[in-house]
């Protein structure tokens, strides 16, 4: 595969890692795209060592910076594997050492799960390395990218895709749990997801209700 743009350095305890999660690099990712035409781009063309499945959304991406592909790429990343996480959400290890599911179909769900746990949290909070191309430190000109959102121990890109990721755990629409943040306050996330968590199986109509008491009281 042809390099379209200079390839950043790689620090060596990095070397043939994917920039975006740190798995085995298997192709280069070139940034702006041949087909993603940015005016003003904030830093210098460059290409980077990326696996195959970051390949994918970085691929499609239309951001406007490498940063905001890599927000783009953590996005994908969570969502393809918000089963795994969501093991974290609902378990902790020692709960799911002492669950009964070590007889029958769960046996290999109990041995595996927490692994794929670790490994789906290592990739999302992989932060990179530095962008260095040719001697120069680009890293000063990400100032413009949105901030991440970090919740138990997990870097979301955004608080949108904190959000996302908890209401798919608990199986309530998306926009009840941003409505429930937007209510408590972005600072108080962790009385959100305890919140929401006690509504998990419940129909529209009584997590309006709980809504409603929980504004009201
Ligand atoms: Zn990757």
């Amino acid at each position: 595969m042809q390099l379209g743009h200079p390839l950043i350095e790689t620090p060596f305890q990095y070397r043939n890692c994917c920039w975006f999660c740190q798995e085995p690099a298997a192709k280069y990712f070139s940034f702006p795209q041949v087909n993603n035409f940015i005016v003003n781009c904030i830093h210098p063309s460059l290409s980077l060592y990326c696996c195959n499945e970051c390949y994918v959304p970085a691929n499609k991406s239309k951001a406007s910076s490498i940063w905001l592909v890599f927000k783009e790429v953590k996005s994908y990343l969570i969502k393809k594997y918000q089963k795994d996480l969501a093991i974290g959400v609902n378990w902790t290890q020692e709960e799911l050492a002492n669950s009964q599911f070590e007889n029958g179909n769960f046996e290999g769900f109990q041995r595996s799960a927490w692994f794929m746990f670790e490994v789906a949290k290592k990739r999302v909070n992989f932060n990179g390395w530095p962008l260095v191309i040719d001697g120069l430190n680009i890293e000063e000109l990400k100032w413009e990218v949105k901030e991440s959102f970090i919740f138990d121990g997990i870097e979301y890109p955004s608080i949108d895709d904190a959000i996302l990721h908890y209401a798919q755990a608990f199986f309530i629409p998306e926009d009840y749990f941003k409505e429930v943040v937007v209510n408590v306050g972005s600072t108080k996330f962790s009385y959100a997801v305890r919140f929401c968590r006690l509504l998990i199986g419940t129909t529209p109509n009584e997590r309006k209700a709980a809504l409603k008491n929980l504004l009201d009281g």
